[in-house]
């Protein structure tokens, strides 16, 4: 073979070798790393936020007039807005301010009962899914403030997920917030028979007007649901999901 021909040849050869590998590097590469990331992304648990109460079902009152039904509702959106921003599905047992009861349902009672079903029946239709019920507690003592987590009894996932919220919670907008956790009983219902992971917060409490003045306040709602889905993401990057 001349010379000439030979050195032709391997400037070929060279060439080809060269588009090969930036092929690779700029298709191939970037097609694994989005199937990859797609995989990550679909492992994740859907979060179910339940915002307590609703519709004639005000829940607690504080002295203010204000209804715990609507301070739920309004922290449930801004732990909604935090999560979805962070990836997160979120599905809402409610969005507007009302039961989710059944049409036939006649009585009040019948109306309440018909709304717990119902909520419980949407958590499980989500598959792989966190339930995350908000409330507000309530006492005759007004002194008494801080939030409380009651974790569902029927799967063991509950508790290692409250913890992982108080941990946030009393590390940043709770300080000095000794509550401890409790295991839910049957009394509430949705929490008791939840089969997935599942917990209660008592975020805080309507009778003391400090700490409701706190609620009323955007700002420290942000942050305390800032506070909440730190704790969901602490729960979940402990957890194989996949
Ligand atoms: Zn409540």
């Amino acid at each position: 073979m001349k010379k000439s021909v030979f050195i032709c040849l391997v400037s070929f050869l060279c060439i080809v070798l060269v588009s090969i590998i930036l092929f690779g590097i700029c298709f191939v590469v970037p097609i694994y790393k989005n199937t990859e990331s797609k995989q990550i992304v679909s492992a994740l648990p859907t979060i179910v936020i339940d915002c307590g109460h609703g519709g004639p079902d005000g829940g607690a009152v504080g002295a203010d007039g204000t209804c715990e039904k609507d301070i739920n509702l309004a922290l449930g959106f801004a732990l909604r807005e935090i999560l979805i921003q962070n990836g997160y599905q979120v599905v809402m047992t409610r969005e507007k301010d009302a039961f989710i009861c059944d049409d036939h349902s006649a009585s009040l009672r019948e109306q309440n009962v018909s709304d717990i079903h119902n909520r419980l029946k949407i958590a499980k239709s989500v598959p792989n899914s966190l339930f995350i019920s908000i409330h507000m507690n309530n006492f005759s003592d007004t002194r008494y403030w801080g939030s409380q987590l009651f974790y569902g009894p029927k799967n063991k996932q509950s508790i290692t997920m409250s913890e992982a919220i108080q941990k946030r919670l009393v590390t940043t907008v709770q300080k000095g917030n000794d509550r401890p956790l409790k295991q839910m009983d049957s009394s509430v219902y949705i929490i008791y028979n939840a089969p997935m992971p599942a917990l209660l917060l008592e975020c805080g409490f309507m009778s003391n007007t400090a700490e409701l003045n706190r609620f009323k306040n955007t700002q420290y709602r942000c942050s305390f649901a800032f506070s909440v889905f730190l704790g969901i993401n602490d729960y979940i990057k402990g957890v194989k999901h996949v």
